[in-house]
């Protein structure tokens, strides 16, 4: 295991999850407090923080913090070590504890806080609630000589062409024959300057997500023994998979709302949930998005959910969704904390795999201000 530090730790993060998924204008996500550039051991993951979350991240050793709340919400117009807010980054500070927010790309994220919340719930084939993502695709048909195919395979995959769902390093190769004539001033590779050569050479297909063409075309052009490398690049009308906020899915058997109700306070544990909806009627389709989901009601009745699960739910929100039909369940915002666990662990593996040592400790604290009396 290697050494690591604050800016690999968040390349490593940002390659999960990267800031392009941010589904709100002007997300304040990134580097809130302190800087990258130093050893990292220990990462809390926390959904809030907060002077008791400090604390904790100060007793377990942690140089970074990485949070789904982002501390610096509103821009500071003044940094007051008598307030609280101030007392708090100026305790950040001096305890050298940087802090990263990853808020809606959180969200979006696959394995993010809407997956998370969806598999808490046990929903079965669930999909995005709310499409906020999809990126334009390319093909790249590159034709080299049959000895250098396996190399610039390798190089394509490791730029990041040819992922398609769960799938890593997916091409497709074509023998058959390349012909040039090198003209006066070139230095070919293979043949003479001024006769006509034949190569035996394979074509490579992969698929490129806009996001890292320049980046792909550089690593093959890069890896590529051609002096002028022929290559195709065509754009293409599927998209990569649709990404957003929320999710649908099923439950495994039906049930009534007043069960669902007991469902959620379990599987999401939390004290008590808020109801909107004929506890008696029977569901099976489920719509939930973390944190404060009011904007999407009718996202989730366009979508056919039979309840809704999301928090922060507004009196006159709770009104219109009454009046479409659409049933909710408000189990609070504190629900998010899943991520926790689930950003912890999803890092560990990709640390595990890049064979970096650091360990994340899932923060122990509760942020939930609200109790239930
Ligand atoms: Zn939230």
């Amino acid at each position: 295991m290697k050494k690591t530090n604050g800016q690999e730790i968040i390349q490593l993060f940002e390659s999960w999850s990267p800031k392009k998924l941010a589904a709100m204008d002007n997300d304040p996500i990134g580097l809130h407090v302190g800087n990258l550039n130093k050893p990292v051991t220990k990462v809390l993951v926390t959904l809030d923080v907060n002077d008791v979350v400090v604390d904790e991240a100060i007793a377990a050793g942690c140089e970074l913090i990485i949070a789904h709340h982002p501390p610096i919400f509103r821009k500071l117009s003044t940094l007051r070590t008598d307030t609280p807010q101030g007392q708090l980054f100026e305790k950040l500070i001096k305890n050298d504890i940087a802090v990263y927010a990853a808020h809606t790309n959180l969200d979006v994220a696959e394995d993010g806080v809407n997956d998370l919340l969806a598999e808490a719930l046990g929903l079965q084939n669930y999909e995005v609630l709310v499409p906020t993502y999809s990126e334009e695709m390319f093909k790249l048909a590159v034709f080299v000589p049959v000895e250098h195919a396996d190399q610039l395979r390798e190089t394509l995959a490791k730029a990041g062409a040819g992922q398609i769902g769960n799938y890593d390093s997916c091409s497709y190769t074509l023998q058959g024959e390349g012909r040039f004539r090198a003209l006066a001033g070139a230095t070919p590779y293979t043949g003479e300057v001024g006769e006509l050569h034949v190569e035996q050479e394979v074509k490579i297909e992969v698929v490129v997500p806009k996001s890292i063409k320049s980046k792909v075309l550089r690593a093959m052009l890069n890896s590529h023994p051609y002096e002028e490398p022929a290559y195709d690049v065509i754009p293409l009308y599927t998209t990569a998979k649709e990404m957003g906020l929320g999710r649908i899915g099923k439950l495994p058997s039906s049930m009534t709302l007043k069960q669902f109700a007991e469902h959620v306070k379990v599987s999401l544990q939390v004290p008590a949930v808020r109801v909107v909806g004929d506890l008696s009627s029977t569901v099976s389709k489920i719509a939930v998005l973390g944190g404060d989901g009011n904007k999407y009601i009718h996202a989730a009745k366009r979508a056919g959910a039979d309840v809704y699960v999301t928090g922060d739910m507004y009196f006159h929100v709770a009104q219109d969704a009454e009046a479409i039909g659409l049933q909710i369940v408000d189990p609070g915002h504190h629900v998010e904390s899943v991520m926790k666990v689930g950003v912890a662990n999803k890092m560990q593996n990709l640390c595990q795999l890049q064979k970096l040592n650091c360990e994340f400790i899932p923060s122990k604290i509760s942020t939930e201000p609200f109790q239930f009396v």
